[in-house]
């Protein structure tokens, strides 16, 4: 009898495609190969000092036991009074389960809404592990699908053409991985008056980039009353602080949600880390100038990628207004080739471009935009520009197959 099989459930999952692209770049790298690696999605910044102090401190203290499933109470009371503070949202500590990163409380709201057979809207592109997730709670995923011609937004009016009596829940995140769009207020205004004519949908904000902002103003859809008690809010501190090994994210939401998602957190991980979220309760509890300043580097990135992609004749960029990627359209280079190689799509192209330029990318594919490729700049501005020049020549030597 077969035994090594795995459950039909492990099988709905695929692995991350980002993390994957990750590996080949740095399977390369490992055979000597100068390879500029620019697919993942993490700030190149160090821990600010005054939250490495707290976590230091937190291990003097002996914070090295467990801790309540759903965090200490003086880290949630730092993410009440975070959003309150920012996000102008009364919320109460029964409200918030803090989680190991916001993947984690992705994973754990999905799985106590979502029914088998329920839809759940996506908006494409999306982010990689949203499908994924939705899947492995026994979800469909719904995919509207935008692109670079309207700045990859979805409208209301496609949100309105994907809801059905099955739709249980909502999921996107502003400002977007992979496309750095952020909605507006406005925008975000007409999709609340969506869906306060579908009352059954949890629409779930993944906030987790709010503060890496260019010159537009983050806009939560929590900050509408009419939609307010199903929404969930998802953040934390990998981003805006340069914490992503630390492993802290929280949902905020209904007090119904919070408690399932505090009764499946016991049985799966317990309480996240303690040292760690003594250390996100200090950044939680900060002013916000470490962040500003990240965000002042990101923008001269952006800018630098910006500048150096539009130079590059075929590819069309929108202008990413947040978060730390560019998103081009490539569709102009399927149906070429460098005489050895033939790109028929963003997966043949990003493995062209690692293998011939030795610049590491994630294909749009597993965002739901098989026409572009991402580009994360948290990077530094020198490896922005060998990247960029050496894009710009390995697409020089692409031509028509006929
Ligand atoms: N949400 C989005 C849109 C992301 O891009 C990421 C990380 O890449 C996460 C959530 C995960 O954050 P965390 O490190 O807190 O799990």
């Amino acid at each position: 009898m077969e035994t090594a099989y795995v459950s039909e459930r492990i099988n709905r999952l695929s692995e991350s495609a980002t993390l994957a692209a990750a590996q080949k770049s740095r399977e390369l790298k490992a055979k000597g190969i100068d390879v500029i690696n620019l697919t993942l999605g993490e700030p190149d910044f160090q821990t600010p000092l005054f939250i490495k102090e707290a976590a230091k401190k937190a291990i003097d203290d002996n914070y090295s036991y467990y801790s309540p499933v759903a965090g200490f109470p003086q880290l949630l009371e730092a993410i009440v009074n975070k959003l309150k503070r920012e996000n102008q949202l009364d919320c109460q500590p029964a409200q918030v389960v803090v989680s190991n990163g916001a993947k984690h409380s992705i994973a754990n709201v999905l799985q106590v809404v979502v029914d088998k057979g329920d839809e759940v809207i996506v908006p494409a592109p999306y982010w990689v592990t949203y499908t994924d997730l939705v899947r492995y709670s026994e979800g469909i995923p719904v995919v509207p699908e935008s692109t670079v011609g309207n700045n990859f937004k979805l409208t209301p009016a496609q949100l309105e053409e994907a809801i059905t009596p099955k739709t249980r829940a909502f999921i996107f995140s502003s400002p977007c991985n992979p496309t750095g769009s952020v909605y507006t207020r406005e925008e975000l205004r007409a999709f609340a008056a969506v869906f306060a004519r579908h009352p059954r949908i949890i629409i779930i904000s993944d906030e987790i980039y709010e503060h890496i902002v260019y010159d537009v103003p983050f806009e939560s859809i929590a900050q509408f009353p009419e939609i307010r008690d199903r929404v969930v809010v998802i953040n934390g501190v990998s981003k805006s602080y340069a914490m992503t090994g630390y492993r802290i994210g929280f949902m905020a939401g209904p007090q119904w949600i919070a408690k399932a998602c505090n009764k499946l957190q016991s049985q799966f991980t317990s309480g996240p880390n303690s040292v760690a979220q003594i250390a996100a309760a200090a950044a939680f509890n900060h002013d916000g100038s470490e962040v500003r300043k990240m965000v002042a580097r990101f923008r001269i990135r952006r800018d630098l990628a910006l500048s150096l992609l539009r130079e590059i004749p075929g590819l069309k960029t929108a202008t990413p207004d947040g978060a730390f990627y560019v998103f081009p359209d490539a569709t102009a280079f399927f149906g070429t080739t460098d005489g050895e190689m033939t790109i028929r799509n963003a997966d043949d192209l990003c493995y062209y471009l690692l293998s011939k330029g030795h610049v590491g990318l994630v294909s749009g594919e597993g965002f739901g935009a098989p026409n572009c490729f991402r580009i994360s700049y948290a990077a530094s501005e020198e490896q922005i520009t060998g990247a960029l020049a050496r894009i710009k020549t390995a697409l020089a030597a692409l031509k028509p197959t006929r």
